[in-house]
C-alpha cells in the first residue's frame, strides 16, 4: 500500500479531530494543546519525504488525479499548521488573555475589538494599538515569516505563490476583478454607504430600527425555506455560544459531510446576528445536502468559495424585496442590508490587497488600502489581527462572484420569488450535491458562464443601488 493510499484511510478521522479541535479553540473553551494534539497524534502526515512526493502532485481533470490533488492541498495545508502549532497557540493565547485596560477593567484583546466595534472609543483604541504593537505584531510577524520560509521550502517564492498552485487560480486576478468593483461603487459608497459608517465600522443600528430581528423569526424564516426548497436537513444542529473570547459573531463546524453540522452562532436579537444566522444556515443546507457517495476529498477538501457562494445566497435574500415581504419584513431592509454588502466586499478588498503584500514583503507598513476601500483616515483596522494564515478573504470575495452568477442565474430560470418553488430548491440542490468537488471557476462553467469574474456582481450592483 502506498504511503498516499494510507494517509487517504485515516484523512477523514483526522479532518473529524482537527474540525472539532478548531470548533473549541473559535469558542476559547479548548485546552491550550488541543490542536497541537491532533497534529502531533498525525505526526507521520508531516514527514519530509512524504511532503515532497505530495508536492510533485500535479493537477490533471480525471477523478483520481483531482481526488490526489486535493489531498495535495488539504495536507500541505495542515503542514503548515504542523509547523508553525506553537506560535497558533501562542497568537491565540495573545488574543485571549485579559490583558487590555478597558475603564480599569482588564479584558481581552478579542473582547476589546467587539467592544470597540459596537461602540468606537479612543482610549480603548490607544490601548489596543500599544498592546498590539507590542506583544501581538512582532509575534505575528515572526509566524508570518515563518510561513514564508516553510513555502521556500516547498520551492515557491512566498505564500501567495503556493495558495495560487493549490488553488488554481491566480489571487492578482481576483484583486483586479475588485479592482474594478471599487471604481465602479465609489460615488455609491461616498453617497450612500458613508453616512452609516464610523471610524471604519458599519453602523447597523439603522438596519435595527427598521424591524423586529429575531432568533425566532430567523428560524421561522429558515423553516419555511426548507420546506419550499426540500432540501435535506436532518444533522444540522445550531449551538448557541455566548463566548466573549470567540473570534467571530457565528461559524459552520462540519463534522460529518453530510450528516453532522453544528451552526455556532450568538443568541442575540438584531440584524447582524439575522444576517450570520441566514449565512451559516446556508453553509449548512450545503454540506448536509452534499452526495454522500462521493469520495471523502470531494466532499471536503476543495475551493471554499464555492461554499460562501452558497452562504451569501441565503444571506442575499436579506436584500431580495420579494423575500421580505413574503416573511412580512419592512422592504426598506433590502437596500440598507445591499449598502452592508459593498461595505464589507471593499473591506475584504483591502483586508485581501494588505496580505498579499504583506506575505511578498513581510514588512509591516500601512499601505493605505482601507483608507482607500473604506475613505476613512482612522487607521485602527489596519493590523496584523485582521490577517489570517489561510488567505480567507480570497475565498470569500470568490464567493460573492460566484454568488452573483448563480443568482442572477437563478432569477433568470425562477423568479426573484424563486425561493417559494420547489424547482428552484432541486436545481440548487443538484449543485449541493457535487460538494467540493468543483472549484468556483468550474462551478461557473457549469452555470454557462466562463471562469469567475465581475460581470454579475456589477449588475446585482446596479439592481440594488
Ligand atoms: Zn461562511
Amino acid at each position: 500500500m502506498s504511503k498516499l493510499t494510507m494517509v487517504s484511510t485515516e484523512l477523514p478521522e483526522f479532518a473529524e479531530e482537527i474540525t472539532t479541535a478548531m470548533f473549541k479553540s473559535f469558542t476559547g473553551q479548548g485546552g491550550r494543546d488541543e490542536y497541537k494534539n491532533v497534529l502531533n497524534k498525525y505526526h507521520h502526515f508531516f514527514d519530509e519525504d512524504f511532503i515532497n512526493k505530495l508536492k510533485n502532485i500535479s493537477w490533471e481533470y480525471d477523478d483520481s488525479s483531482r481526488e490526489n490533488f486535493y489531498i495535495r492541498g488539504y495536507l500541505i495545508g495542515q503542514w503548515y499548521s504542523y509547523h508553525t502549532k506553537d506560535f497558533l497557540d501562542d497568537l491565540t493565547l495573545l488574543e485571549i488573555q485579559p490583558v487590555i485596560n478597558n475603564k480599569g477593567k482588564l479584558i481581552s484583546l478579542r473582547e476589546a475589538q467587539k467592544t470597540n466595534q459596537i461602540s468606537f472609543n479612543n482610549e480603548l483604541n490607544r490601548e489596543i494599538h500599544k498592546y498590539l504593537d507590542e506583544y501581538y505584531n512582532p509575534k505575528a510577524t515572526e509566524f508570518y515569516t515563518i510561513l514564508n520560509t516553510l513555502s521556500i521550502k516547498l520551492g515557491f517564492n512566498d505564500f501567495i505563490e503556493v495558495a495560487d498552485n493549490l488553488r488554481r487560480y491566480k489571487i492578482d486576478n481576483l484583486i483586479s476583478e475588485y479592482d474594478r468593483f471599487l471604481e465602479y461603487t465609489d460615488s455609491f459608497f461616498t453617497e450612500e454607504v458613508l453616512k452609516n459608517c464610523s471610524n471604519g465600522h458599519f453602523n447597523l443600528n439603522s438596519i435595527d430600527k427598521l424591524d423586529d430581528f429575531t432568533i425566532e423569526r430567523t428560524v421561522s424564516d429558515m423553516n419555511f425555506l426548507i420546506d419550499r426548497m426540500k432540501w435535506s436537513t436532518k444533522g444540522i444542529q445550531v449551538a448557541w455560544v455566548n463566548s466573549r473570547n470567540k473570534t467571530g459573531n457565528s461559524f459552520c463546524v462540519p463534522l460529518k459531510i453530510p450528516g453532522e453540522v453544528i451552526l455556532v452562532s450568538d443568541n442575540k436579537q438584531g440584524f447582524q446576528t439575522q444576517r450570520h444566522l441566514y449565512h451559516e444556515f446556508g453553509h449548512g443546507f450545503h454540506f448536509n445536502n452534499v452526495d454522500e457517495g462521493l469520495v471523502y476529498p470531494f466532499r471536503r477538501m476543495g475551493d471554499h468559495a464555492v461554499a460562501e457562494a452558497f452562504s451569501a445566497l441565503n444571506e442575499s435574500l436579506l436584500f431580495n424585496k420579494h423575500w421580505l415581504k413574503s416573511r412580512g419584513y419592512n422592504s426598506d431592509i433590502a437596500k440598507e442590508a445591499y449598502k452592508y454588502r459593498v461595505y464589507l466586499i471593499r473591506k475584504y478588498w483591502a483586508k485581501l490587497k494588505t496580505e498579499v503584500e504583506f506575505h511578498r514583503t513581510l514588512k509591516f507598513a500601512d499601505n493605505g488600502y482601507y483608507t482607500r476601500a473604506l475613505l476613512e483616515d482612522d487607521m485602527s483596522l489596519y493590523n496584523l489581527l485582521t490577517l489570517d494564515d489561510e488567505i480567507s478573504a480570497a475565498w470569500q470575495l470568490r464567493g460573492w462572484l460566484l454568488h452573483a452568477q448563480l443568482e442572477e442565474l437563478i432569477i433568470k430560470k425562477y423568479d426573484e420569488n424563486w425561493f417559494e418553488k420547489e424547482e428552484a430548491g432541486s436545481y440548487i440542490k443538484q449543485l449541493f450535491t457535487y460538494g467540493y468537488k468543483f472549484n468556483a471557476d468550474e462551478v461557473s462553467e457549469l452555470l454557462g458562464e466562463d471562469l469567475l469574474n465581475n460581470k454579475a456582481l456589477m449588475h446585482q450592483f446596479n439592481q440594488h443601488s
